[in-house]
């Protein structure tokens, strides 16, 4: 039995599923997890010494590569100053103005633990502000774990095989309208039907939780211009394009401008951090100024901020990342699609800059109902044979590939051998 094995094997014994968030058990793939041990630039290593390229990059945040000089130095000094305060301190202020002076549609900005509060948050904003309740998503979206968002809510909920999920009351989602990713008429629809109601649209500007799945050319255009005339607010849940597209996330990437942005994953390095943000208007309605409350003891805590910041400035600072971004998901992904055309492979590759999944369908994947034509089978089998030759992916269909700066050519070109080698 292998380190991991055993580790799983007491894991299961005290935590749910062994784990503490639902996709990282592997059940899609029926394998055992790996436990990590340690990571470092574009490698992780688990606990029986096993390295791996790795294309998961903590779901995100590590942008930069693993364990990051200045971030982790950022850390270390942040950490001699006291670990939490439950007070204000002076770098909450510079993330705040870091921000909001560089991202033209965010005025203010209100930090917090989670992608999942700041989604949750803003809904409350949104029906405070308007005034309003229902909310629109989108299928195959996925918003975090709160009770209104757990509707058609994309991979973690899509592998585990749960519709919804128990424990959440009719009640809760009575007020969540499911419209069809990419597609405008099923917006229009339901504001027509509720109108007058509908306080805001969510959704992930480019799909990255039913697979990836980009929005088609038009689609946030035409939501910006239906929100408008259906006075609801749109929403950007930037948790994993905020500043991965670009600085200004994909809001800046396909000039669209929403009301409100939230944010999560990069934004924190690796801590524990999300955010939401938008028009000052709306955001003057957040307590103590406003009427919609939302707290939290250790937002903005020194030490997430001080990684998060530092992660942003260096972002901000070497804008040819995005650059070179694009052009490391030309090569890998490209690559792979040219590897299935080779082997008249009728694979689905949806790539977006450094975001990208494989579909084993024939159906061109535009939406969740096309997502999941997938053979998660076939993908199970790609997974485990991935990982046996040392490449460390996501282990689910309907989950993305993270690049990040660190993945250099050599590293690509091995990927691409191993992908070459499987696709016999
Ligand atoms: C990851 C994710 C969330 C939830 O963030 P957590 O930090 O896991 O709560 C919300 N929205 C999107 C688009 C995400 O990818």
């Amino acid at each position: 039995m292998t380190r991991s094995e055993q580790l799983f094997e007491r894991a299961v014994k005290r935590i749910p599923g062994g784990v503490n968030s639902p996709v990282r058990a592997y059940g899609a793939i029926g394998e055992s997890p790996r436990f990590i041990e340690k990571a470092d630039g574009c490698y992780i290593y688990d606990v029986d010494g096993n390295r791996y390229i790795d294309y998961i990059d903590s779901w995100g945040p590590m942008i930069l590569g693993h364990n990051f000089p200045s971030v982790r130095e950022s850390v270390i000094k942040a950490c001699e100053k006291g670990l939490s305060f439950g007070c204000a301190t002076e770098t909450e202020v510079e993330m705040a103005e870091f921000i909001c002076e560089r991202i033209p549609h965010i005025e203010m900005i209100r930090m917090v633990n989670s992608g999942t509060e700041a989604v949750m948050s803003a809904i409350r904003v949104a029906r405070g502000f308007t005034g309003k309740n229902k909310i629109i998503k989108f299928a195959g979206c996925y918003h975090g774990h709160s009770d209104a968002m757990l509707v058609s809510a994309g991979s973690g909920v899509m592998t585990s095989g749960v519709p919804d999920s128990a424990g959440v009351p009719k009640a809760c989602t009575e007020d969540t309208m499911t419209a069809v990713y990419n597609d405008l008429e099923s917006v229009e629809e339901l504001l027509r039907k509720s109108e007058g109601q509908t306080a805001a649209v969510i959704v992930e500007p480019v799909g990255a939780n039913m697979g990836v799945v980009p929005p088609k050319e038009g689609f946030l255009e035409g939501l910006r211009r239906l929100c408008d005339e259906y006075q609801a607010l749109l929403i950007f849940d930037e948790v994993i394009t905020g500043f991965r597209l670009a600085f200004g996330g994909a809001a800046q990437y396909f000039g669209v401008k929403p009301d409100l942005v939230t944010y999560g994953k990069i934004i924190g390095a690796g801590m524990p951090v999300g955010a939401y943000g938008g028009r000052k208007e709306i955001m003057e309605m957040v307590a103590p100024v406003g009427a919609v409350y939302q707290a939290g003891t250790l937002s903005g805590n020194p030490i997430a901020m001080a990684a998060g910041l530092t992660q942003l400035k260096y972002l901000y600072a070497h804008p040819e990342i995005y650059g070179k971004l694009e052009e490391k998901g030309d090569k890998l992904y490209g690559g792979i699609k040219q590897i299935l055309n080779e082997k008249n492979l009728p694979y689905q590759v949806n790539h977006i800059s450094s975001l990208a999944s494989i579909f084993f369908t024939k159906e061109k994947v535009v939406d969740y109902t096309s997502a999941k034509t997938s053979d998660t089978k076939a993908f199970a089998e790609y997974f485990k044979a991935m990982l046996k030759m040392g490449i460390h992916m996501a282990p689910s269909q309907f989950e993305a590939m993270f690049l990040s700066v660190a993945h250099t050519d050599e590293v690509l070109e091995e990927t691409l051998d191993a992908v070459r080698k499987y696709f016999v």
